[in-house]
């Protein structure tokens, strides 16, 4: 089947979340606190559907499991990779996850490597990304006497802005924010401070102090530095490479051919409106949409003028 799978997301309700999924992006939300969009997902904890094609209402889970054909017979069991859209009308918790190795030991799963693609922020907005503590003691007594202020590191943050964030790095998006996230396929947090809220029923979210202290990485976090290739009408911005997943950014200012380069490619239309082009079919695209360009399909045309976010799985280098 040379054509693209489209994906009909899952909505998430969360205490920080807002209703700029639905105002921005046009998902239908379940309410005013929607926080997140799985848009590629085929973590049990929301699974996201094909929307098109022979396999429309399969899950992706099910669709990774039945037709490697279409993944280019990977070898990672489960799909690795998640994409969200998240709308942090307040702040998230300030957080901590695992990498694989105690993630697989604690939880049963993949750990969390995440990376942060801006899309969105108000006046002022501010994320946090690091802490001050020099050595595990300080950081481990800086926890236990909610030292938030002196421990925390807060960087304000515009639409465009790109933060990498390898497990174990200590972090929070903060109020008026919404990002594009690109991670590995787990849903462990860990939580170190939330902002000591309650829920509508009087009621703390959980706090662990123990795995966030076992976890967290100890001295200053390193951005990657993005940077931009300009073909005359399209530009492409490599934000990173790990040795889970890379990510571009794609701006379409005309038509465009392209080749896979990579089993299979995960793509979000965050901005304007287009046209994908694969085997003689046109597919309208626009922003809100996302899609898997699957291993049959090994080149394809983009016209239109729009942005997206697209990324595909690195292999795990051995040794
Ligand atoms: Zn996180």
């Amino acid at each position: 089947m040379t054509a693209p799978l489209f994906l009909k997301p899952v909505m998430q309700e969360k205490i920080w979340g807002g209703n700029r999924l639905e105002t921005e992006y046009g998902y239908i939300i379940p309410s005013s606190h929607t926080g997140e969009c799985w848009a590629i997902s085929a973590h049990p904890n929301g699974v996201s559907q094909i929307a098109n094609g022979p396999y429309e209402g399969m899950g992706l889970d099910a669709l990774y499991a039945e037709h490697p054909e279409l993944f280019g017979f990977p070898k990672e069991r489960v799909f690795p990779l998640l994409t969200k859209i998240l709308d942090a009308n307040d702040w998230l918790s300030v957080q901590v996850h695992p990498d694989d190795a105690y993630a697989m030991e604690h939880e049963g799963e993949l750990g969390k490597t995440e990376c942060w693609y801006v899309l969105s922020a108000k006046e002022g907005a501010e994320i946090i990304y690091g802490h001050k503590a020099k050595t595990r003691e300080e950081l481990k007594a800086m926890i236990e006497a909610g030292q938030w202020e002196d421990l925390l590191v807060r960087v304000p943050v515009k639409a465009g802005d790109f933060f990498d964030v390898p497990s174990g790095t200590l972090h929070a998006i903060g109020k008026g924010i919404m990002i594009l996230e690109t991670q590995q396929s787990s849903d462990t947090t860990y939580r170190v401070y939330d902002f000591d809220r309650v829920d509508d029923k009087g009621v703390a979210r959980d706090l662990h102090f123990k795995q966030s202290i076992d976890v967290l990485k100890i001295g200053e976090v390193q951005n990657t530095r993005p940077e931009t290739l300009d073909l005359a009408g399209f530009k492409t911005t490599l934000l990173v490479s790990n040795r889970f997943f890379s990510v571009s950014k794609w701006e379409v200012e005309r038509l465009v051919e392209m080749k896979q380069t990579s089993p299979y490619l995960l793509l979000s239309v965050i901005d304007g409106q287009g046209e994908l082009m694969v085997d003689e079919h046109a597919y309208s695209l626009k922003k809100g949409d996302h899609f898997i360009l699957p291993y049959p399909v090994t080149e394809w045309q983009f016209s239109g003028e729009m942005t997206l976010i697209a990324s595909h799985p690195n292999e795990e280098k051995k040794g």
